[in-house]
């Protein structure tokens, strides 16, 4: 293709809402018309919706992502001191939520080739860094003498972690499974276990939900959202969102102010119709860069295990001299992203933990290395042979594409 070409962005949040306009602004009228703006109708048919669409009985509307992962850890019974396995690659709201939560986040590496939780090297942290207390069913960390009560699991740029496998560590050793969600509506992982697909959420004891505008499901403005299948935490959550209370003004515990609000939920409503023909697009998206760089050894694409329909938040390749290639891309008018430069461990704000270079070098190399192409289900045919085309030129490719 050698016409000029306007520039491709990495995510594009004109699309999408220009084709929902109408929709969007009635739904805006109608809540300004009625005075909707805290919780009702609009909120509760949402939840209901987002619940189903998850496989789970109940969701709770929040104000965030980060709301989401720290409530749920509280009401699933994360104590202050305690201490919660993740993972160093990830966006820093995880660990935001699980410091807010009381507890103190300690990392554990990344599968190669998934980016996500190596359930070996979890076990493997339990099995060299912890006491296992059989008959109190207690994980105590040797070095720093706090129990392990949780594992927050982050179905990074849409892929599943290895669910089967992190469970059956919780299950010996007595942890609670968050799932952090965020980057993954809809995703399905086949448990062996259990033979079937499940979806993403629906597997640990909560699951936890941005609405971000960059998101697959994202809102006008902020919002997050939980679902479980556990009744009791479900109402935990309703109440820690609206300051402790389940009626007016009867304040069982002290909470916070982390309401979803009606005009967003209304426009989730909106938006969550088209949200499994839009994981389509994302997802045939996928299979053709797959098809365009098929055989190409001078970067990597995206592994998806047979156990995992991914949902594409991000298609992330991996390649040497990617900040060169970045600059590049961009000079050819290719948008694209990095998720993220820097692991958590290393970050200044988390100096205080004690980690330094070396302690997780699978998540280290990756984010290196890893760069975020154009991905949005808007994006058009053209536009990605434009991208596969400059990268492929770029990366010094011998073979043609086809342009077909
Ligand atoms: C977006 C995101 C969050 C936080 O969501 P917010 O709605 O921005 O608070 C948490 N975890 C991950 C992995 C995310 O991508």
């Amino acid at each position: 293709m050698s016409q000029q070409q306007g520039m491709i962005p990495f995510l594009d949040l004109v699309a999408p809402h220009r084709e929902l306009e109408e929709e969007l602004v009635a739904l805006f009228r109608d809540c300004i018309r009625n005075a909707h703006f805290i919780g009702g109708k609009i909120v509760e048919d949402f939840e209901k919706e987002f619940a189903q669409f998850c496989d789970s009985k109940f969701a709770v509307g929040l104000a965030s992502g980060t709301d989401a992962v720290r409530f749920a850890l509280m009401a699933a019974g994360v104590k202050d001191g305690d201490l919660v396995a993740t993972v160093p690659n990830t966006f820093i709201a995880t660990t935001e939520a699980i410091t807010q939560a009381g507890a103190r986040p300690v990392f554990v590496d990344v599968d190669e080739k998934t980016y996500n939780l190596d359930a070996k090297k979890l076990q493997s942290f339990f099995e060299t860094q912890c006491i296992w207390d059989a008959p109190a069913r207690k994980l105590t960390h040797k070095k720093l003498d706090r129990p392990v009560t949780a594992i927050v699991p982050v179905h990074l740029f849409g892929q599943m972690a290895d669910m089967d496998a992190i469970l059956e560590l919780a299950a010996k050793y007595n942890l609670i499974v968050v799932e952090d969600a965020c980057q993954a509506h809809g995703a399905q992982y086949f448990s062996s276990k259990e033979n079937r697909w499940r979806t993403a959420g629906s597997m640990g004891v909560v699951g936890a939900f941005s609405f971000y505008p960059g998101k697959n499901l994202g809102a006008c403005g902020e919002a997050g959202a939980i679902t479980t299948d556990n009744e009791e935490i479900a109402k935990k959550i309703r109440m820690i969102r609206d300051h402790g209370q389940a009626k007016k003004y009867y304040h069982d515990i002290e909470g916070y102010n982390g309401r979803l609000d009606t005009i967003q939920a209304g426009m989730l409503a909106i938006k969550l119709k088209y949200l499994a023909n839009w994981t389509q697009k994302r997802q045939e998206l996928a299979r053709e860069y797959g098809r365009l760089f098929d055989g190409v050894t001078e970067f990597v694409v995206p592994f998806e295990p047979t156990w995992s329909k991914a949902v594409y938040h991000l298609y992330v390749i991996r390649v040497c001299n990617r900040e060169k290639l970045q600059a590049e891309l961009a000079a050819a008018n290719v948008g694209t992203g990095i998720h993220y430069p820097i692991p958590l461990h290393l970050q200044k704000a988390y100096i205080h933990l004690g980690y330094k270079v070396g302690d997780f070098p699978v998540a280290e190399r990756a984010m290196q290395e890893i760069l975020s192409l154009p991905m949005f289900p808007q994006l058009t045919r053209q536009q990605q042979l434009y991208v596969a085309e400059k990268l492929l030129q770029l990366t010094n490719v011998r073979q043609a594409v086809s342009v077909g």
